[in-house]
C-alpha cells in the first residue's frame, strides 16, 4: 500500500534526528558531545513546575478549551500588552502544542494548493516541509552570509508572484543567530503590504539576545503591518520548556478562527497541566534569562574564539538564539579515514566519526556550505568538544 504522496515530498527532521543519534550513541557507552540540538540546558524554573504540580494535584487532567485555557489566553495578552504595547484580544490567540505546532497550522490555515510561501535562507529546517504538508510551495530567497543573511525589498519583491501568500521572518535566527537589522524588518513589512502578503514572525528566540535593549515584537516595530502579522512564538527557549509543548499564535481573528477549527479536529486542547505551568510563566516573564544569556554568551565567545582559528572554517558572530553557523567550505576537498570531505554532511560525518562531536550539517537548512552548532551544552562539555574538533581537523589531508 502506498504512503500519500504529501507525505512522501517531506523528509524527517534533521534536527531531531542528529539529536536522536547523539542520543543513541550515549546510551550505548559512546562518548559524544552533542552540539546537534536546539535545546537550552537549563532547568524549567521551579515555579512553573510548581505550578503544573499545583495543577495535577487539583485535578486539573481534563480537556480544555481546543485553543486554550482563557485565563491562558488572557495572560498572553497581558504579557504582550506589558512588554510590547500591544492590544490583542481572545479571539486573535491561540495556545498550540509548541511553536511547531502553531506553524503547521499557520501553513494549513493559509496555504492552498499551489500558494507560494517566501523563506529566506538559511531557514529553520521545519519551514519547507510544512509548507509542503499544506501542499504549498516554498520559494527560498538566497542570501549571502557577506552580507550577513540580510536582504532588500527589491530581493524579495523580486520572487512575489500572484500566487505568493506569505513571507516567513525568523529573528533570532535559527540556525545563524542573526539578528534582522530594522530596515530588513521594515522592507518585509512594506512589501507585505504592498502585495497583500502575510508575514509570518517566529519570535521563539526573542529573548535570547546579546545586545543592549531588548528584542521587539514585529508589530510592534512595523505597526501598520500588524495586521497582516501573525506572531508565533512560544515557551521552548526562554523557559527551557522544550518538553511541555507550548506555544501560541497572535494575529488576525479569521486566521486564528481557522487555526481552531483545525486544532478543534486534529489535536483539542494542550497539555492541560502544562498550561497551568504557561500562565505561572507568562505572568512571571523571563526576568531568569538574564543568568542564562551570561552563560551563553561566555559559551558563543568561548566556542568562536576557536573555530575562527581553525584553518578552513569562518564564522561570523550572531547577536541571538544559541547557535554558530561556521562556513566550512575551506575543508572541502580534504581527505581523513573516511573518505574525502564534499559537502556540509561528510563535514558532520567526519566530526561525528573522527572527533565524537555531533553537530547539524547546513544543507537542510539551505547553506551547503555550513554546518550548525548548538552551544547549549555546559562550558566543559564545550571545551572538551573543541579539543577534539582541533585535535581531528589537524589529521586531515
Ligand atoms: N521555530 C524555530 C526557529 C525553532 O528553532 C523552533 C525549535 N524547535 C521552533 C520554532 C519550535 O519550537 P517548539 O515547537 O519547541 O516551541
Ligand atoms: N528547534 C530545535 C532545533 O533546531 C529543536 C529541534 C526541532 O524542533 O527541529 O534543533
Amino acid at each position: 500500500m502506498s504512503l500519500s504522496e504529501r507525505v512522501n515530498k517531506i523528509k524527517p527532521s534533521p534536527t531531531m534526528e542528529i539529536t536522536a543519534k547523539a542520543k543513541s550513541m550515549k546510551e550505548n557507552g559512546i562518548d559524544i558531545i552533542g552540539f546537534g540540538a536546539g535545546e537550552p540546558d537549563f532547568d524549567t524554573p521551579d515555579f512553573v513546575k510548581d505550578a503544573a504540580k499545583k495543577a495535577l494535584d487539583e485535578g486539573k487532567t481534563k480537556y480544555t478549551d481546543a485553543p486554550g485555557l482563557p485565563k491562558l489566553r488572557d495572560a498572553l495578552i497581558d504579557t504582550y500588552k506589558r512588554d510590547e504595547g500591544l492590544d490583542y484580544k481572545r479571539s486573535e490567540c491561540i495556545i498550540s502544542l509548541g511553536g511547531k505546532h502553531a506553524l503547521y497550522n499557520i501553513f494549513q490555515a493559509i496555504v492552498s494548493s499551489g500558494d507560494e510561501v517566501i523563506i529566506p535562507t538559511p531557514y529553520w529546517v521545519s519551514y519547507p516541509d510544512q509548507v509542503l504538508l499544506a501542499d504549498g510551495v516554498p520559494i527560498f530567497l538566497e542570501t549571502r552570509e557577506e552580507d550577513n543573511f540580510l536582504f532588500t525589498a527589491k530581493a524579495i519583491e523580486a520572487l512575489v508572484t500572484d500566487r505568493t501568500k506569505a513571507i516567513v521572518v525568523n529573528s533570532p535566527s535559527n540556525p545563524t543567530g542573526n539578528v534582522y537589522d530594522q530596515a530588513t524588518l521594515e522592507s518585509i513589512c512594506q512589501v507585505a503590504i504592498k502585495n497583500d502578503l502575510w508575514v509570518i514572525s517566529d519570535e521563539i528566540y526573542k529573548d535570547v539576545y546579546y545586545g543592549k535593549n531588548k528584542l521587539r515584537s514585529l508589530p510592534a516595530i512595523c505597526p501598520e503591518a500588524s495586521s497582516k502579522t501573525l506572531v508565533c512564538s512560544g515557551l521552548s527557549k526562554n523557559f527551557s520548556m522544550t518538553g511541555w509543548r507550548v506555544g501560541w499564535t497572535l494575529g488576525d481573528e479569521s486566521v486564528i478562527k481557522a487555526m481552531i477549527k483545525i486544532q478543534g479536529q486534529s489535536t483539542s486542547n494542550p497539555v492541560t497541566f502544562a498550561q497551568y505551568g504557561a500562565i505561572a510563566a507568562l505572568e512571571a516573564g523571563p526576568a531568569h534569562v538574564g543568568e542564562w544569556l551570561k552563560a551563553f554568551r561566555n559559551r558563543r565567545d568561548t566556542l568562536l574564539k576557536v573555530l575562527k582559528q581553525i584553518d578552513g572554517i569562518s564564522c561570523l558572530k550572531p547577536e541571538g538564539a544559541f547557535y554558530l553557523f561556521p562556513n566550512i567550505s575551506g575543508l572541502y576537498g580534504k581527505e581523513w579515514s573516511g573518505g574525502k570531505i564534499m559537502n556540509s554532511y561528510d563535514v558532520t560525518r567526519f566530526l561525528l566519526e573522527q572527533a565524537r562531536v555531533a553537530v547539524v550539517p547546513g544543507a537542510p537548512f539551505g547553506a551547503p556550505n555550513n554546518i550548525r552548532f548548538s552551544y547549549a551544552l555546559n562550558i566543559d562539555d564545550i571545551n572538551k568538544g573543541i579539543d577534539r574538533i582541533k585535535e581531528a581537523v589537524a589529521l586531515l589531508k
